[in-house]
């Protein structure tokens, strides 16, 4: 919950315009500001106060605590112009707030921690738990100092500004660490998991006993478990939900039938004749693959009773992730958010030098780039598969949308299902370049390629009669280069053989790049020669006019019937 504190008639408007739009997220504390500042602190988890940092600080200084458990408290100012992050940054999701509450109210969003600031991605913010030095080896990697990435283990990791050797070092491992070196923080991937069977009413404190011992015994952190598993039919043991609750993972639960086509080292009969598989805790640990660290064991009881839990432990691989990023047709601020995130969440950033280009800025220290060329596209589609492959985050770029003749499909062609693949769309040359002329899409519109690179001319041209036929309007991509100069006036012909020769033609090039530029003209008037591979050319269909300079295709007959009546 995020706590709304005002004191005046301006701070209160802001205040209601934050709580309308975000009604099951904020609770407004009314009263007198002290009082109100006091409450929110104790009940939520973060504050928005509409009140000077002065008073605020001054308010919440006997209430500080500790900067993990602490609510992230965001001022925005009464002249209403900046959303300052005041404590809480990191833990308290204070930057992260100020930012939403910014994009909101359209304020600034001024955030002054120092990794957030130059683009280093804060240690604790990683996603995982941390342990040892954390300040330390953060202001190390501030100030540029050698930090060392000892990985045990492939992981993906946003990108981290790191040496092969540094006197300050990262660890990333799920082993036990007596604990960290000086210098040293360790981050705890979420990379075990912890199958367990049970027989019905196990107690709580013989499963968590069982499974925190196979895991010591075992030289294996806590920290780094990512799950529980078990079976259906135990979905509900309460031993086992009691467990996980207390571990702080969920429970993850698969069908017997699943299970029983795990093979296991160590099946027995006993859970095959109750729930219908022979292996509970080793087949729920290794049902989405991994290496088993520690084979079924049972718990042990002081009474002398049976054992009532197995667990079994597994580590499961890091599943590379790879981004297909569309970067849009060239402006910044055609780059969507999303895009952007994934760009700063990569540590591999693989793409065409010129893309690469247009976002190096946005791109956090130490990601590693690995650009090339015009025409090394199968290639670059397999590295960018193969370092995913390696447990990397990697971020695939392409202009307009990545999946519009572009690296998409190259790439998925190569990716397996041993790693995640994420697409974020891009704003489409196409889509652009209508935006510039008018409304030439509104109705049913194709995108057809004119390079014969890739595509014999011959399936390029029934494309382009079908279009005709069908009476659709066509954006044609790569209309024309130096080698390739006749394709263009070929597929204008056969458009006209169904189009008048007043049939509206927009030709855009470089939508939205600096140089942009853009001309409506006519089937019977387009020169060719002033088309090239910076250009789209959108041809309208039977009923797209030029209405006051703008090319707009209804979006219907009959819409079109009644703008010929009004003639
Ligand atoms: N993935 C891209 C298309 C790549 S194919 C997209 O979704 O838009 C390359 C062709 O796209 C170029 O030859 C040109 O025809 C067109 N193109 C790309 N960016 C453009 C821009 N900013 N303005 C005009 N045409 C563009």
């Amino acid at each position: 919950m995020i706590g709304l504190i005002s004191a005046t008639a301006a701070g209160a408007a802001a205040r209601d315009r934050l709580a309308a739009a975000w009604p099951d997220r904020v609770r407004v504390y009314d009263g007198p500001v002290g009082d109100a500042v006091r409450r929110a602190f104790a009940e939520c988890e973060q504050l928005v106060c509409f009140l000077a940092t002065g008073a605020v600080v001054r308010l919440i200084a006997p209430l500080l605590g500790d900067k993990a458990t602490d609510p992230g408290v965001v001022c925005v100012d009464e002249g209403g112009r900046f959303a300052v992050s005041l404590v809480g940054g990191h833990g308290g999701g204070a930057n992260e707030l100020a930012r939403e509450v910014g994009e909101l109210l359209a304020v600034e969003p001024v955030v002054t921690t120092a990794t957030d600031a130059v683009g280093v991605p804060g240690l604790d913010t990683l996603g995982f738990p941390v342990e040892g030095d954390v300040a330390g080896v953060s202001r190390a990697l501030l100030d540029g100092e050698p930090v060392a990435l000892k990985a045990e283990l492939a992981w993906p990791l946003p990108p981290l500004p790191v040496a092969a050797e540094g006197t300050y070092t990262i660890r990333l491992t799920d082993r036990l660490v007596e604990r960290a070196a000086e210098r040293e923080v360790v981050l705890r991937p979420p990379s075990l998991v912890v199958g367990v069977g049970a027989s019905k009413g196990a107690p709580v404190d013989e499963v968590l006993g069982l499974i925190e011992s196979a895991l010591g015994d075992a030289g294996l952190s806590p920290a780094s478990l990512a799950e529980l598993a078990t079976v259906d039919a135990k979905a509900d043991e309460p031993g086992i939900v009691e467990a996980a609750a207390r571990l702080g993972v969920p429970l993850v639960t698969h069908s017997a039938e699943e299970l029983a086509a795990v093979e296991v080292p160590n099946p027995s009969d006993a859970p095959l004749a109750a729930v219908g598989t022979p292996s509970v805790a080793e087949a729920a640990a290794l049902v989405r693959g991994g290496e088993l660290l520690v084979p079924k064991r049972k718990s042990e009881r002081a009474d002398g009773q049976p054992a009532m839990a197995t667990c079994a432990v597994v580590r499961r691989p890091g599943r590379g992730r790879l981004a297909v990023v569309g970067l849009g047709p060239g402006a910044r601020d055609l780059l969507t958010p999303r895009a952007t995130a994934e760009l700063r969440r990569a540590s591999v950033l693989v793409g065409l030098d010129q893309y690469v280009d247009q976002i190096r800025d946005l791109l956090r220290p130490g990601t590693r780039i690995l650009e090339s060329g015009l025409g090394a596209e199968e290639e670059r589609a397999r590295t960018a598969v193969e370092e995913a492959r390696k447990g990397q985050a990697v971020a695939l770029i392409g202009s307009g949308d990545a999946g519009v003749y572009a690296m998409a499909s190259p790439a998925l062609a190569e990716a397996s299902d041993d790693i995640d693949v994420i697409g974020i769309p891009g704003v489409t040359a196409a889509l652009a370049a209508a935006a510039i002329l008018g409304a030439p899409l509104g109705h049913d519109h194709v995108s057809i390629s004119l390079s014969d690179l890739h595509t014999p001319w011959e399936v390029i041209e029934r494309r382009v009669r079908a279009a005709a036929e069908a009476d659709i309007v066509v954006t044609f991509y790569n209309p024309r280069s130096r080698g390739r100069d006749w394709q263009l006036p070929k597929a204008l012909a056969i458009l006209a053989e169904h189009r008048k020769p007043t049939t509206p033609v927009g030709v855009v090039r470089n939508a939205s790049r600096p140089d942009e530029s853009s001309r409506l003209t006519t089937l019977g008037a387009l020169d060719p020669a002033t088309v090239d591979m910076m250009t789209v050319v959108t041809v309208g269909n039977t009923a797209t006019r030029d209405i006051a300079g703008r090319m707009v295709t209804p979006r219907g007959y009959r819409w079109q019937a009644s703008q010929e009546g009004a003639k």
